[in-house]
């Protein structure tokens, strides 16, 4: 291994008083070979209990030990922002985006960089090989998630299984950051880049405590924003298939004219009638929705507000930002510095 690495760990957080603690006490643990090469970089996605307050008091008993150090948000910006605050802000040879719950088990960050140095590989993402402490729902919809995204997205492809989790390179991170969209789908982003990759698999164990964050209509709406991002195939589907029910029409119209022109007018036909345009009212509404998907994400991207707003930096995070109000590549940060 080079002796001479700095490797950032990107741990957003919300509402977290419970596990931040914890995370910081295993890591010390688990990474003690390395610590002298790590940074933890939490960044506070607007919290309202005690988090910054903990990780304020972290940062002072633990120098010395562990560089620590927190982005704070003005208020909650969901954890797409958290970690792109992070992103651009921090100086590092390669940064790590992990959980503070330790469902991101830390030691697999020894072999993330054992891939990284030795391999030259500029992503090495966590692969999930057993959800079993995922419940049955969650599985089957995310392993649905990935296939229609890879199925739509005819460029980008991501690993199935693969979260957020992995030690991703400066050279990739500085092409995430000069990505200029707003809705900051991070796995699609940090798979746009390209370059090399490689996956190492990984049981993912129960959160250390605390509670999830996500719900089921979250999880959907985030799987639309990914899609979306990443393909126009649900927009364009509709012209084929007005064609393909057009053609159809077209053939039943042929097929009324000739049976009217032969057997004469017969008046029934209420229940056919009732059918047709019942389905093509639904059709016509499922295309106008997938139309109003696309144009709500077009106006958030066409307001170009910045992704987050940054209210302080605490700890010894190098960056070039003075106080006052500072445009950062995707973002703000309006505060005085206060170290
Ligand atoms: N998180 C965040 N902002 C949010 C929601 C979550 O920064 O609005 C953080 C949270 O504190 C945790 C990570 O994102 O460190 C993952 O959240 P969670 O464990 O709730 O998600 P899950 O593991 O269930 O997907
Ligand atoms: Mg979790």
């Amino acid at each position: 291994m080079s002796s001479n690495y700095h490797v950032a760990l990107v741990v957003p957080v919300f509402n977290e008083e419970e596990t931040v603690e914890l995370f910081v006490t295993t890591i010390k643990e688990k990474l003690a070979s390395i610590l002298d090469h790590l940074e933890i970089v939490f960044v506070d996605d607007g919290s309202k209990d005690k988090t910054a307050a903990l990780i304020d008091s972290l940062i002072k008993s633990e120098e010395g030990t562990v560089k620590i150090s927190l982005i704070g948000l003005s208020r909650n910006f969901g954890k797409e922002a958290a970690m792109s605050a992070a992103i651009d802000l921090i100086e590092a040879d390669a940064i790590v985006p992990m959980d503070v719950d330790l469902q991101d088990p830390p030691e697999l960050i020894l072999e993330f960089i054992k891939v990284w140095q030795e391999q030259k590989v500029d992503t090495v993402y966590g692969v999930r090989v057993d959800r079993s402490t995922d419940t049955g729902v969650k599985r089957v919809t995310s392993g649905g998630f990935y296939r229609v995204f890879n199925r739509l997205s005819s460029k980008v492809k991501i690993p199935e299984n693969a979260g957020d989790f992995r030690l991703i390179d400066k050279k990739v991170i500085a092409t995430v950051r000069a990505l200029p969209e707003s809705n900051r789908f991070m796995k699609g982003l940090f798979a746009w880049p390209g370059f090399t990759s490689k996956g190492v698999a990984y049981k993912r164990p129960e959160r250390s405590a605390g509670k999830t964050k996500w719900n089921y209509w979250k999880l959907w709406n985030f799987a639309l924003d990914g899609i979306i991002s990443f393909s126009s195939l649900p927009l364009r589907v509709w012209s084929y298939i007005g064609g393909a029910i057009g053609f159809i029409a077209f053939l039943y119209m042929l097929y009324i004219i000739l049976d009217t022109l032969i057997t004469g007018v017969d008046a029934p036909g209420y229940a056919s009638l009732m059918c047709v345009v019942l389905f093509l009212g639904a059709v016509q509404l499922i295309s106008i929705g997938v139309l109003g998907e696309y144009l709500g994400r077009m106006s958030e991207e066409v307001k170009h507000r910045p992704v987050y707003v940054v209210s302080k930096i605490k700890g010894n995070l190098s960056t070039n930002l003075q106080g006052g109000i500072n445009k950062t590549t995707n973002g703000l940060y309006v505060n005085e510095r206060q170290d």
